[in-house]
């Protein structure tokens, strides 16, 4: 790990961990709003992607939202990487009080993190839109359990929705309301691998009132200034050893 982050988290007795899209891209989850996700999305469907996983393309066109969803959401072979090993360690050390993730794949879970408020959901939990039971990953993955790429609820015929924020959707007050009660406690504040110019990232820094702000990004970000510690660099590579 970076010897100034070392001696911050050492120094701190509640630190909270806020990550976006780089946390997973180094487990080789590509972004899909990266570049490259766009034009893989305009060039087979002639949307954007925010377009494709909006809910109301979820509802006009949802065999091409499943589709969509499937091809470019779900890596199922994906493993955690150094930053979520590493955080998952500092909980087991008492240091980290939660992760905080925009992103929907469970790899911080899969690395032993118990307290993950996931602001976008997670591809691991899907319930049945009519009766509300729950489904895993595998079963709406296994095209045995879809007609056309819709995964269908065996016990009532209903359609089975992933617990993901679509675009259009708001996010889930309680997640927030934890999120934040999170950032509110904590005394060292580490954001990484998200510019912060999306919401909710931007909005959830402003109730920081803690010692350090440390930020982990390739690039800068408009936060930089008001950073204790600023390190642009890979995250895993950062947080990981
Ligand atoms: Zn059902």
């Amino acid at each position: 790990m970076d010897e100034r982050l070392r001696k911050i988290i050492n120094d701190s007795k509640n630190v909270v961990f806020f990550g976006g899209a780089g946390v997973s891209t180094e487990s080789n989850i590509p972004d899909f709003r990266s570049e490259e996700g766009l034009y893989n999305a305009k060039n087979k469907y002639g949307l954007s992607p925010e377009e494709m996983i909006s809910h109301s393309f979820y509802l006009k066109n949802t065999e091409t939202f499943f589709k969509y969803y499937k091809e470019n959401l779900i890596y199922r072979e994906a493993e955690p990487n150094k930053a979520h090993i590493a955080l998952a360690k500092l909980e087991e050390e008492g240091k980290v009080k939660a992760v905080i993730t925009q992103n929907i794949d469970g790899l911080h879970q899969l690395a032993g993190s118990k307290k993950v408020h996931e602001l976008h959901g997670s591809v691991h939990r899907n319930y049945c839109t009519e009766c509300d039971s729950f489904y895993d990953l595998e079963f709406i993955m296994d095209e045995k359990n879809c007609e056309s790429h819709i995964p269908i609820c065996p016990k009532c015929g209903g359609i089975i929705k992933p617990d993901v924020v679509l675009y259009e959707e708001p996010l889930r007050e309680s997640v927030i309301n934890e999120a934040v009660m999170a950032i509110m406690n904590a005394d060292t504040l580490i954001i990484g691998g998200t510019s912060l110019v999306v919401y909710p990232a931007a909005g959830l820094i402003t109730y920081f009132k803690g010692k350090n702000l440390v930020l982990i990004n390739k690039s800068k970000t408009p936060y930089d200034n008001r950073a204790d510690l600023v390190i642009n660099d890979n995250i895993g590579k950062v947080m990981g050893d």
